[in-house]
């Protein structure tokens, strides 16, 4: 049996923070070692570091419970416990990108759920199943900041993690055009209902910087590798406009797409079907079976019946239908916390230790 990865969580008291740490609880590869976050949290246990804000069912991880929170900003101390870390802190940009390549520094990887490093061309940002290929600028990070084994990745931003890998499928009929209207949860700004009780009987057709992310985004995951950075895609073009719902967890997306070469409505079903990347070749331990799930009934996929597919990493598809203006018309959803957040982060921790990444120290 191989040893497990020895793995820290900063911010690991907040909201992304605490996904992390339940799906860590019981990985196979990964053992939770260290959890991070803010002076005022530090020194406590977990347990009493996340009392009266913990938002998981079942409680908090029982091997995890007792662990001391540490202040993030002490790298070394950190690093010295852990071979690798995922960051979930809520800190200026600036702030999070320079505590990243500190981590990086001190030769300990960082895979990120951040946004601080998503433009940074040698970070790769990932969606395991599309862009797997993007590992390839780690050498370059690697050289630039005079690491041996430090590096810094990323996951893109939540909303584009619906319709971006129901997209990619399609990518040989060209796709030239695409509309997005997303129905975003209120996690995704780190809240419950109680927490912010507005958003009951609410909607708010406003989420700072959102479309900008989701229009850009994609086209970093659909770059091309060469000399040591991603140069990003051209197209397809993307507008979007990002609505606050109120729904706990899961963003739905209504998309229409044109393309260069329309393909058959048939055709579409089968790339979906087809569809996945190395996490499922490789069977890794979060890699969800299938990728995307089309439903036939027209009144799926539903936030609540749905956003938990493949243990929340799975993908729901349904209502494909001709369109009037552009070509053809769904809609497609994800979980926002898991696939979206920790969950896209966990995975793509597992990708780089498949592919020899992450190691022990
Ligand atoms: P959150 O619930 O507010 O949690 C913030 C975390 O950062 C807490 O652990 C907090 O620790 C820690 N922190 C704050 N100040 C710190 C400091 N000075 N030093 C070290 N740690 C500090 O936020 P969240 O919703 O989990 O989001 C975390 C990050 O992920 C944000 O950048 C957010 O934009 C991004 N994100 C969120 C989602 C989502 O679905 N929620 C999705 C994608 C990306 P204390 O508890 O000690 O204050």
């Amino acid at each position: 049996m191989t040893t497990k990865l020895k793995v820290g969580v900063l911010g690991a008291t907040g909201m992304v923070g605490q996904r992390f740490v339940s799906l860590l609880a019981q990985h196979p590869w990964f053992d939770l070692v260290t959890v991070a976050a803010s002076p005022s949290s530090a020194g406590k246990p977990y347990a009493d570091a996340v009392a009266g804000r913990w938002t998981l069912p079942g409680g908090v991880p029982a091997n995890v419970a007792k662990l001391t929170v540490v202040d993030a900003s002490e790298v070394q101390r950190v690093a010295q416990s852990v071979d690798f870390v995922f960051c979930a802190v809520d800190l200026p940009k600036d702030v999070t990108a320079k505590l990243e390549e500190d981590y990086a520094k001190a030769e300990t990887p960082v895979v990120s759920n951040n946004s601080a490093h998503r433009w940074t061309p040698d970070v790769p940002m990932f969606i395991p199943e599309i862009n797997d290929a993007h590992v390839a600028v780690i050498d370059a990070q690697r050289r630039r900041l005079g690491t041996k084994r430090g590096f810094i990745t990323v996951k893109p931003n939540c909303s584009i993690q619906s319709y971006v890998p129901a997209i990619h499928p399609l990518k040989h009929f060209g796709p030239t055009k695409l509309a997005v209207c997303t129905y975003q949860a209120i996690s995704g700004a780190g809240k419950t209902f109680e927490s912010w009780p507005e958003m009951v009987d609410n909607v708010i057709p406003f989420i700072k910087g959102e479309e900008e992310k989701s229009e850009q985004e994609p086209l970093k995951i659909w770059g091309q590798v060469s000399d040591g950075r991603v140069v990003t895609a051209t197209g397809p073009a993307i507008t979007a406009q990002c609505i606050r719902v109120p729904v706990s967890d899961g963003h739905l997306a209504a998309v229409f797409v044109a393309f260069e070469k329309k393909p058959s409505k048939e055709q579409i079903l089968a790339a979906w079907k087809d569809a996945g990347g190395k996490p499922q070749q490789l069977s890794l331990p979060s890699a969800p079976k299938p990728f995307l799930t089309y439903f036939e009934d027209e009144a799926r996929p539903q936030t609540k019946l749905d956003r938990d597919q493949g243990n929340g990493q799975g993908i729901t598809i349904g209502r494909l239908r001709p369109d009037a203006v552009f070509d053809w018309r769904f809609v497609a959803l994800s979980h926002n916390t898991v696939r979206g957040a920790a969950g896209g982060a966990v995975l793509t921790a597992e990708l780089l230790k498949a592919e020899g990444f992450l190691t022990a120290k």
